[in-house]
């Protein structure tokens, strides 16, 4: 489906936005890998998609807090495949904390991160998708682009951020084949949510049980974390043809958390 198409995934060195990198590349798309992590490791998952799926894989280590690094991935993107195709805005970092305790710099770092990497991505691969008529933005949200739960503000502050970006985007770019939607999981069990309990544990005065348990779980109906599969294949989705209209949407994929 994506074949001859490029495909960048902030954040692809773990998590969510890995299993979206890998979905994308399994769909034939050529893919740029970025996020942190072990050299040795970001390698091996770089030269494995290529050998397994037949594309062209590069790396950035381009930091979502910098918005020049952020073009420069955009541009060598294009330079490299000749066009980006599809952009998915999904680095992502929590912190947990009441507001009046809540750093000053992890507000200025998740703000960062969470949204303004977005709109500097965003801003910077608009003008190719326009020229060639066709591209796919997609952001992972949250369920907090939707509702709020205390002790995360600025998390919560920056998905409904991204919620309002991504309809504004769609706006602008809607008679051009490009189409920007967010997608918005529940709890997936990944390594920023492994790294959350701590940080509750304390807030909340729990155990890690109790966290996962009464905190997380809680919150979604199913009672079931929601898997990094199911949300790429719900991106893949929105890059097919058959979802051209659907644009500015906010797509929930959280266990019925958000149906409460
Ligand atoms: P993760 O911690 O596994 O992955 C986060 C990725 O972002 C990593 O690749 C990391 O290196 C990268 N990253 C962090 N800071 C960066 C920076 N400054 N520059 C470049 N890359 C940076 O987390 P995840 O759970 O896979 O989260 C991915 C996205 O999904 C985030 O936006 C998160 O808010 C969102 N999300 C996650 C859940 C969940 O339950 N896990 C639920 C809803 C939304």
């Amino acid at each position: 489906m994506l074949k001859g198409k490029s495909a960048l995934v902030t954040g692809s060195t773990s998590g969510i936005g890995l299993a979206i990198a890998r979905a994308m590349a399994a769909q034939g798309a050529n893919v740029t890998l970025n996020g942190f992590g072990d050299a040795a490791a970001i390698e091996k998952e770089r030269g494995g998609i290529e050998k397994e799926f037949g594309v062209k894989a590069i790396y950035s280590a381009a930091d979502m807090t910098k918005p020049e690094e952020i073009a420069d991935m955009v541009k060598a993107s294009e330079k490299t495949f000749g066009s980006l195709d599809v952009l998915v805005n999904n680095a992502g970092i929590q912190h947990v904390a009441p507001i009046e305790e809540f750093p000053i710099e992890k507000w200025n770092q998740i703000i960062a991160i969470n949204l303004s990497a977005a709109f500097h991505a965003v801003r910077a691969a608009i003008p190719g998708m326009k020229a060639r008529k066709w591209g796919r933005i997609i952001s992972t949200a949250s369920a907090h682009s939707l509702v709020a739960s205390p002790f995360k503000v600025a998390y919560v502050s920056a998905k409904h951020g991204i919620a309002g970006l991504t309809k504004t985007v769609a706006l602008e770019v809607a008679t051009f084949g490009i189409t920007c939607n967010c997608i918005s999981p529940g709890y997936v069990w990944t390594p920023l949510v492994e790294r959350q309990i701590p940080d509750t544990m304390k807030a909340r005065n729990m155990t890690a049980e109790q966290v996962k348990r009464d905190v997380l779980l809680a919150a979604q109906p199913t009672k079931e974390f929601v898997t990094v599969d199911e949300v790429a294949s719900l991106a893949v989705y929105l890059c097919s043809d058959a979802a051209k209209a659907i644009t500015g949407a906010n797509l929930s994929i959280d266990g019925g958390w958000t149906a409460e």
